[in-house]
């Protein structure tokens, strides 16, 4: 379903076996937002507060909207979905409007989880002392959104998963305590963890003996997990093209090659 913006999915079909490494992270997460869903009673008698929202802080790619779809599978709970740039620039005038349904529909649909991704394009420390309509509409956006974080009950089940790979802008009004007050970071995966990320997605493909997922791995550093399981489908690809059903390691070292020029492509400015 499409609501004006919001993506509503319910209980998304990602498990936590389907995402590669980050061990650290799905503990942390699942601490902050699994447990004060499924087992509210544990914070209570302890006396605490369960988290409110969580800040996932890392480059695109990473897993980051992957490990909160996985969440949400396995609470079954509804996976509302928002992108911050959609709510301030398609639907000018409409952000603080977004926001408040955004939530009205979370606590309509709860057990919820409310995904923000690109969370910076709301909460931009920039937007504060700026002057022009279009910071104005994201300052209106912001202001809705922090009443909204304050006047949320911690305890209900409906929690807030926010993601942004510009930590460094974000306004520090989203990070006071009773707001995003915890923050997992989402690094690059290191050799081991793309070894995981590339089993993961070669689960279901015929692959030639010959090829070796940590041979990939040692030859793909500083790429992220989207584009590992591009290389794998761009292999698979290759294999299709050719007319073979088995997958070889010469269709991984020319997806890898494609992906990787694909990257440059990308950062190039146009001629
Ligand atoms: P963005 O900041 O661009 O939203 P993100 O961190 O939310 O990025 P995801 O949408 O979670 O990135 O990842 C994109 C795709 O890359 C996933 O759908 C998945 O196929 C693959 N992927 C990323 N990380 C992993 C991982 N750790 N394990 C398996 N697949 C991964």
């Amino acid at each position: 379903t499409l609501i004006s913006g919001m993506e509503v999915e319910t209980a998304p079909n990602v498990s936590y076996a389907d995402i590669g490494g980050l061990e650290l992270q799905k503990t942390l997460l699942r601490e902050a937002a699994e447990l004060p869903l499924l087992k509210p009673d544990l914070f209570a008698k302890v006396g605490i507060e369960p988290p409110k929202g969580v800040l996932l802080v890392g480059p695109p790619g990473t897993g980051k909207t992957l490990l909160a779809k996985a969440v949400s599978h396995e609470t079954n709970a509804a996976f509302i979905r928002v992108v911050g740039s959609e709510l301030v620039q398609k639907y000018i005038g409409e952000g603080a409007r977004l926001v408040r349904e955004l939530f009205a529909l979370a606590r309509d649909k709860a057990p919820a989880i409310i995904f923000i991704d690109e969370i910076d394009a709301i909460g931009s420390s920039r937007s504060n002392d700026a002057y022009s309509a279009g910071d104005h509409e994201v300052n209106r956006t912001l202001m809705q959104l922090l009443s909204e974080l304050d006047g949320f009950n911690t305890r209900g089940n409906v929690k807030i998963i926010a993601a942004t790979n510009r930590m460094d802008i974000l306004d520090q009004a989203l990070l006071r305590p009773g707001r995003f007050d915890r923050i997992i970071e989402f690094p690059l995966p290191d050799e081991a963890g793309r070894a995981m990320i590339l089993a993961i997605h070669t689960k279901n493909m015929h692959l030639a003996k010959s090829v070796s997922l940590e041979k990939i791995a040692a030859e793909t550093p500083n790429m992220n997990g989207s584009e590992l399981m591009a290389i794998c489908v761009e292999a698979g690809m290759n294999a299709v093209r050719n007319g073979r059903t088995r997958v070889s390691g010469e269709d991984f070292a020319k997806a890898i090659e494609a992906v990787r020029k694909g990257r440059t492509e990308k950062i190039m400015p146009l001629p």
